[in-house]
């Protein structure tokens, strides 16, 4: 009998690393940047040599290339397309260098594989919408892997459920976002005053790792205002402008300018309007409007505990 040891009586053994880990989050489909640092106990020249990605089957193969003082193997992988636990490993087969055999070296890999999960918001909607009149606003997606939707469709529904509005989902994220890709929207408002739940569905192309989802976004349109209500806001005890004040009749809003001046058009009638600053108590009063308006309120500083 032939005693192993001394047939093979310098067998090295190798250790795997991983320069980089795997991303914190892996969603279907996405492409793995894989690199690893493979290392001979006898510091052995490892260039060439075969390192292979698996799962239960081979993935791919490399061959090793020394970088500075390290012998590295690289894989452009895919995560699978199907979310779940995955097993991979990466496997350093046995094979001869320079002579000797080198054992067998296995790193495991284990992969959470997440759906791509895609939220939706409405925006830019004008407050309010003027009843009959085209209107346009905004319908932004965003995919947790930061997917370009460009291309994707975005469609937006009434309450009966039919269609009032489509559009295509550009190239360009929205300012100040990486990943949140957006519509723009023109839709006829309702003929009828009113509060209105209408529903945007993102439409996936067929091949996009992403589901349809939906997002209802209320509004109220309005008659069109006719009539301009000029309100100056003041201190009660300087009888100083308030800068910027907020005043509300509704369901017009405005903000005042500098000189505590705002400016809103709403329709004839009885209204409510309802004036606030930062600093100052809020104030509600009644104004009947029957042609343009201007009125002169004073506000008192709200008390501080
Ligand atoms: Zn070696
Ligand atoms: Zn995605």
């Amino acid at each position: 009998m032939v005693d192993e040891i001394t047939e093979h009586p310098k067998e090295h053994s190798l250790s795997l690393n991983l320069l980089d880990p795997l991303p914190s989050k892996i969603y279907t489909g996405i492409q793995l940047d894989i690199r690893v640092a493979v290392s001979c106990s006898q510091a052995c020249d490892l260039a060439s040599s075969l390192l292979r990605l698996s799962d239960d089957n081979i993935l791919s193969e490399t061959k090793l290339e020394k970088e500075d003082d390290k012998y590295v193997g690289k894989f452009l992988a895919k995560a699978p397309d199907v979310p779940g636990t995955y097993n991979w490993q990466l496997i350093f087969p046995q094979q001869e260098i320079g002579g000797t055999v080198h054992q067998e070296a296995r790193l495991p890999l284990l992969l959470t594989v997440l759906p791509h999960e895609l939220s939706l918001n409405v925006w830019d909607v004008p407050l309010p919408v003027v009843i009959r009149q085209d209107f346009s606003f905004t319908v932004g997606a965003k995919c947790m892997a930061e997917c370009n939707l460009k291309g994707d469709l975005i469609e937006v529904y009434d309450e009966g459920g039919n269609k009032l509005a489509t559009g295509l989902i550009g190239d360009t994220p929205w300012p100040a976002t990486k990943a949140v890709y957006f519509a723009r929207l023109v839709a006829k408002a309702p003929a009828a005053e009113g509060v209105y739940t209408w529903t945007a569905k993102f439409i996936p192309s067929p091949a996009s790792p992403h589901k349809e989802v939906s997002r209802n976004f209320s509004f109220r349109s309005s008659r069109p205002g006719e009539h301009t209500v000029r309100v100056e806001v003041v201190d009660k005890f300087t009888g100083k402008p308030i800068r910027r004040p907020y005043v509300f009749i509704k369901p017009y809003r405005a903000y005042g300018d500098d000189n505590g001046v705002a400016s809103l058009v709403v329709p004839k009638g009885d209204h409510q309007v309802f004036i606030s600053a930062p600093g100052y108590q809020e104030k509600t009063i009644e104004l009947k409007v029957d042609g343009d308006v201007q009125i002169k309120e004073e506000l008192i500083i709200a008390p501080t505990f």
